[in-house]
């Protein structure tokens, strides 16, 4: 089978590695090597920030309305090329087709909240503030700024980054995961097309070392990140200790909780698509079912047939409602976790180690399968409670009323997504309000909040004050200029020693 060099995108053109390292590519699905990805050194991330850098000045001059122009041009392009972008993220993240033509959507909703960057740049002014002075605000691009990038979202992760920063006059250098390469460079592809200058938008591919990079490099001046929370941490503190604006997103754990008065069949539906689509590779996957009373003995059975009778096979199949593991070492951690929630003693109730390839699609029978599991009787100090498996696992909670289960997800280290169907307005309403999640759906199991209200979670799910896209985006890759000003006819002659007041 032949395979592609997956390079460098900067200042405009794809360009090969400067050293030679290289890491191979797989189409999960068929367990075959198809790419082979470049590993950028300090070298190829000095070449990308001197590209942005140069590029910076002018970008920046340039009017919003004429950057929001081509933000316009790049949305049309993304529309005519969705299903391309779809396919490349199938191929080599796993997840089904439909699946992956969602997530260039919801990505298309952010570049399309970018197209209005002249409002959102709109600055305050307050005329008089003392006589014959006014005061207003402004936001200014900060320069060269990185996007860390996860490989379960390959297009619209770093698509929460890079339309915000550069409307907003930045140039970027966006690093994505080295499992699933190819998407980044058909975007920068696209925003040339757009007309974008050379130089605004980079690709620098790599792993650790072309991260440790950018936060060493005094021209990138901030680092936007979302991946795991052990990754997240560090470049939190590593990027603030080089002076840099930092957002890094972090894992996960995400409850839902089933009350007695909720809609099971909805309920079961909903459980089902949160935990198993993507193979549960999702940072607002559902992973744990905490079902308060009898819910359990209702719903445990009918979750159990659903699991098992999961189409499991190439995303590309049109049927299919799951697709493979991302790599075969993810699949060996998420076996690793099964064997230890059995260890520990949780119910295995479905178990997706037993799995046979078979059934996936011509040419699969090498890719790296399981089927959905499920558990039940979990306990909070079983290691597949505490701790992110990111695979098609979920792991069923008894508690026996609400207040135990708001307690439960407090409890926990994470907080970025949760979930409570319940019929009931009051239970509803106290659970928004107590619940220490940064996201959070009622009847809803993966409440992704829209372009314009920004994405975050809490506690070990996010570090950082900002949340990625929404207003927040904006402001994180802006910094506030305050200009006062009057003319000299409102000056008094003569030096002012006092703190001047209003006259
Ligand atoms: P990861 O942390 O392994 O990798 C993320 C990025 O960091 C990649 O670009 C990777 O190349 C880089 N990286 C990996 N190791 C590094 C190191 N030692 N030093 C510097 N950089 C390093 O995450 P992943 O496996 O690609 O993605 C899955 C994780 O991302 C899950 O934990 C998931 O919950 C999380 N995620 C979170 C969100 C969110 O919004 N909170 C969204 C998507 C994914």
């Amino acid at each position: 089978m032949t395979t592609t060099n997956i390079d460098h995108y900067i200042d405009g053109q794809r360009i090969a590695a400067e050293a030679p390292q290289r890491r191979a590519v797989t189409n999960p699905a068929s367990g075959q090597v198809t790419g082979q990805v470049a590993l950028a050194g300090s070298a190829d991330v000095d070449r990308a920030a001197a590209g942005a850098k140069a590029a910076f000045p002018s970008w920046a001059d340039t009017p919003p309305i004429r950057r929001a122009r081509v933000m316009f041009r790049f949305l049309e392009l993304l529309n005519a090329h969705k299903d391309e972008l779809a396919q490349a993220i199938t191929a080599e993240h796993g997840k089904v087709f439909t699946d992956a033509q969602g997530e260039v959507a919801r990505g298309i909703d952010i570049v399309e909240f970018a197209c209005g960057i002249p409002q959102l740049l709109k600055g305050d002014y307050t005329e008089q503030v003392s006589t014959g002075i006014d005061n207003w605000t402004m936001r200014q691009p900060l320069g060269v700024v990185a996007g860390i990038t996860p490989f379960n979202f390959p297009v619209m992760v770093p698509m929460w980054m890079f339309p915000l920063a550069i409307a907003a006059g930045n140039t970027f250098i966006l690093k994505p995961s080295p499992l699933d390469p190819s998407p980044s460079l058909l975007i920068a592809d696209l925003l040339k097309q757009a007309g974008l200058p050379d130089g605004v938008f980079n690709v620098v591919q790599g792993d650790k070392a072309s991260v440790e990079a950018l936060i060493e490099h005094p021209d990138v001046k901030a680092l936007s990140f979302v991946g795991s929370t052990p990754i997240a941490n560090l470049i939190y503190e590593r990027g603030a200790h080089h002076g840099k604006r930092v957002q890094a997103l972090g894992g996960a754990k995400n409850h839902m909780v089933v009350m007695p008065d909720a809609d099971l069949d909805k309920a079961v539906d909903a459980l089902i698509g949160a935990a198993y689509g993507s193979a549960g590779e999702r940072c607002m996957a559902i992973s744990v079912a905490v079902l308060v009373g009898d819910v359990a003995d209702q719903i445990v059975p009918r979750l159990a047939e659903r699991a098992k009778s999961l189409k499991v096979k190439n995303g590309m199949e049109l049927d299919a409602e799951m697709g493979p593991i991302v790599t075969a070492q993810a699949h060996q951690r998420i076996t690793g976790y099964i064997d230890k929630g059995v260890e520990e003693g949780a119910e295995l109730v479905v178990d997706g180690r037993d799995f046979d390839s078979a059934t996936t699609g011509e040419g699969c029978a090498e890719g790296f399968w399981m089927g959905g599991s499920l558990f039940d009787h979990v306990t909070p100090e079983m290691t597949i409670y505490r701790e992110e498996i990111f695979g098609p696992v979920l792991a069923c909670v008894r508690v026996p009323d609400i207040a135990t289960a708001i307690q439960l997800i407090n409890d926990h280290e994470f907080g970025n997504g949760v979930s409570c169907f319940t019929e009931s307005g009051s239970v509803a309403r106290e659970f928004g309000r107590r619940i220490q999640v940064g996201m959070v759906g009622i009847n809803v199991p993966i409440p992704v909040p829209m372009a314009w209200h920004g994405f975050g979670g809490w506690k070990r799910s996010m570090f950082g004050d900002t949340h990625a896209y929404g207003e927040e985006g904006v402001r994180f890759y802006t910094k506030q200029k305050s200009i006062m000003q009057r003319w000299s006819d409102s000056i008094n002659a003569g030096a002012e020693f006092a703190m001047p007041t209003h006259k």
